[in-house]
């Protein structure tokens, strides 16, 4: 079963809230880690009883990362920009690209201050990785950030992510310009890597999701198969385009797999030219 909080180290992070269920908080229980509070866990277990994909979901969007991380190196991709980078568990963007490319670097992005505490104590002693805490729906905060400044070089391609971070952001949040703004940053063969939590295949669950979520203070914005298209506004998608995440370029389905629709999460990843 999924580990309880290691609750005692966690209260010493500065900034913390343990009154309300963090997304954070509440995505690391969903992947077995242990950096969460009980009342992220009973609001994970009330979203687990609308939604009981989620634990799924949440590792089928982490394999996605892994492939489009991977899929970037290998286009020479050397920097990364990941926005809404979460509380570090298996498999994080710098382990990821710094295992076929040891020169690469990452600069994670998060507000809530656990993900933020422990992405540093992972970092410590890595010069090609550092973290930034900030709210990546103001850009020009993020962009001038130390860590940002001195680790990525945006006359040179970058890899911008923003994964499973997007139903954060809603359009009266001024997600359009906060893309115009990233994507303003970037140069000639710089990639776009998206996923995007839907309910477009079960409408009726997205009410009742967004409700539990909302009690607990979380905004969640679902968006559709266009809507994730028009994330890419500017960029030029790659094969196979916007998919469910297991589609995109993931290994070939076995016959007990869940169909692709129950990852419940498009992506796609796309080169600005
Ligand atoms: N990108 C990671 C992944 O796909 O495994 C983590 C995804 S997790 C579902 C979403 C993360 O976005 C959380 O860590 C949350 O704190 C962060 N987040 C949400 N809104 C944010 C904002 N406005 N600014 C910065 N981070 C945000």
């Amino acid at each position: 079963g999924r580990k309880s909080g290691s609750e005692f180290s966690l209260h010493a992070i500065p900034g913390v809230d343990v009154q309300h269920a963090n997304a954070a908080r509440m995505y690391d229980y969903a992947l077995n880690g242990d950096h969460n509070f009980k009342i992220d866990r009973e609001v994970a277990d009330q979203v687990f009883a609308v939604m009981p994909s989620g634990p799924a979901v949440a590792r089928s969007n982490r394999a996605f990362l892994r492939r489009a991380v991977e899929f970037c190196v290998d286009e020479g991709i050397d920097q990364f920009l990941d926005l809404g980078s979460g509380i570090p568990t298996r498999g994080n963007t710098h382990e990821i690209a710094q295992v076929r490319n040891p020169d690469a670097r990452v600069v994670y992005v998060d507000n809530e201050p656990v993900a933020a505490a422990h992405t540093r104590q992972l970092l410590q002693g890595n010069p090609n990785a550092a973290m930034v805490q900030a709210d990546v729906r103001d850009p020009a905060a993020v962009l001038a950030a130390e860590p940002t400044r001195e680790l990525l070089d945006f006359s040179r391609p970058v890899g911008v992510l923003m994964v499973a971070v997007l139903h954060y952001v809603s359009d009266a949040d001024g997600i359009e310009d906060m893309l115009a703004a990233y994507r303003g940053q970037c140069s000639r063969g710089s990639f776009l890597v998206v996923s995007h939590t839907t309910q477009d295949h079960v409408p009726d669950k997205a009410r009742a999701l967004r409700e539990v979520l909302a009690k607990s203070g979380t905004e969640v914005t679902h968006r559709d198969h266009a809507g994730v298209r028009a994330v890419f506004d500017g960029w030029r998608l790659v094969e196979p385009g916007v998919v469910w995440t297991p589609q995109w370029r993931g290994p070939q389905p076995e016959p007990d797999d869940p169909a692709p629709e129950e990852s419940e999460t498009w992506c796609g990843v796309a080169e600005l030219i």
